[in-house]
């Protein structure tokens, strides 16, 4: 029968956290999964060895002298693996005929020409890649409902929400009963610091997560309390929410993965552990159930689970993305590229933590949030927000 052919998959951003996770869950499934092809951005190492593994029929890098290299090795290893390069690469392998199903997994803004390419193509497209559908929430949902594309949240907060809305949610909450979406939050390795204590934080110590291994990038974003304003962001456009239905709940066990609250008193929640293989085994499977080889939950050893508050005054990137939101237009997409910048120069040792959400701050303030939703407007927003936030480094 149809549900039993096997349905090909590109994963985008296949060597990182949400990448390998992937091909672990689609491994354990290889009579319904077939990879189609894998990218990576430099790590060409890891790409061979995924290759070697996954036997697809096309790989990606962002250099042609990695895709020599690359192609060089599977030659000599007698794979029939297709090397290309580039961003039109990127979107080609996004849209093949193919392709059933992409895995939106590339950090930052990159991720967005394909993400679209997959979507505009009709694909059922698993969304790990926040970032894009924060820079162009109106112009990516459009194209969703315009293409037919299926769209399944792979964060986990929003698949955790997904999976507990009626199946067909669309067309407001209200409509189905829904008063309030509650985003649960680890509140990040500096829950409980104040301002003071948070000016000498390092990026060893924003990269080492309490629940969860990720990317540098996500990593220092929930250290920062921005991936919980991406992450709401993502939600109102996701589920037609306001950003006022959407409540930050402080949850420092990370085994709810976030609820929604309905008008009859009910709140439905999502419970697991922390494995980002459980919300990834659902969207390749939905409306079906894999095993994804996450251990089971024990609730005993959890023993109990916690609940509290967030810090807007230490962790002012929750409260600026809200505005953002609140402001609509292109202020996310500035939001976004600001913060992109900001996390680097952190990264690199040339800003603070706390001068991340100072930067972010700034740019928000020095740039005008313009109406329109086109791919251009949101491209140049991302621009411009990039070029200022360098220039506010520059300037010390
Ligand atoms: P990561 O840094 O581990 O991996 C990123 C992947 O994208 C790598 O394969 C890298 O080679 C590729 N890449 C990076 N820059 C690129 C570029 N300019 N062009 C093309 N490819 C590029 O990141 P991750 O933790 O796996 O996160 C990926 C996305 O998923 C992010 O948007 C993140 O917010 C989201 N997400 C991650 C988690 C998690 O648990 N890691 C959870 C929820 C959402
Ligand atoms: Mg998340």
């Amino acid at each position: 029968s149809d549900s039993r052919r096997q349905q090909g998959v590109t994963v985008l951003g296949a060597t990182g956290s949400i990448g390998t996770s992937t091909l672990d869950v689609i491994a354990r499934h290889p009579e319904r999964y077939r990879v189609h092809a894998l990218t990576a951005h430099r790590s060409r190492e890891a790409l061979l060895t995924q290759c070697l593994r996954h036997r697809p029929s096309l790989a990606v890098l962002d250099e042609e002298h990695d895709a020599a290299w690359l192609r060089e090795r599977l030659l000599q290893a007698g794979l029939a693996t297709e090397v290309r390069a580039g961003q039109q690469a990127l979107i080609e392998v996004a849209s093949d005929t193919e392709v059933d199903v992409v895995m939106a997994a590339i950090v930052g803004a990159a991720g967005l020409l394909p993400t679209l390419a997959a979507v505009r193509a009709g694909k059922r497209v698993l969304l790990a890649n926040k970032e894009a559908l924060v820079m162009s929430g109106a112009l990516f949902m459009d194209a969703v409902s315009r293409h037919g594309a299926t769209l399944l949240p792979i964060d986990s907060e929003h698949n955790a929400i997904y999976q507990c809305l009626p199946p067909e949610h669309r067309g407001g909450l209200a409509r189905h009963g829904v008063t309030q979406l509650l985003l649960t939050a680890s509140g990040g390795p500096f829950r409980g610091w104040s301002r003071e204590r948070l000016a000498a934080v390092t990026p060893e110590q924003a990269c080492a997560h309490p629940n969860w291994s990720m990317g540098r990038k996500i990593s220092v974003d929930s250290a920062t309390l921005m991936n919980k304003g991406l992450e709401l962001i993502e939600a109102c456009w996701l589920f037609d929410a306001r950003p006022e239905q959407v409540q930050v709940v402080v949850h420092p066990q990370s085994v709810i993965h976030s609820m929604a609250a309905y008008s009859d008193g009910s709140v439905l929640a999502q419970l697991g552990n922390p494995d980002m293989r459980t919300p990834i085994a659902y969207g390749l499977a939905w409306p079906e159930r894999i095993e994804a080889g996450v251990e089971a939950l024990d609730l005993f050893q959890i023993a109990r689970l916690d609940f509290e508050a967030p810090d807007e005054t230490a962790f002012p990137c929750l409260r600026l993305a809200r505005e953002a939101m609140r402001e609509g237009g292109t202020a996310p997409a500035i939001l976004n590229g600001a913060n992109e910048v900001a996390v680097d120069a952190f990264l690199a040792g040339r800003l603070s933590f706390p001068g991340i959400g100072e930067l972010v701050g700034e740019v928000l303030t020095a740039l005008p949030a313009e109406s329109g939703d086109d791919l251009e407007t949101v491209l140049g927003a991302d621009a411009r927000a990039r070029q200022a936030a360098h220039t506010w480094l520059e300037r010390g």
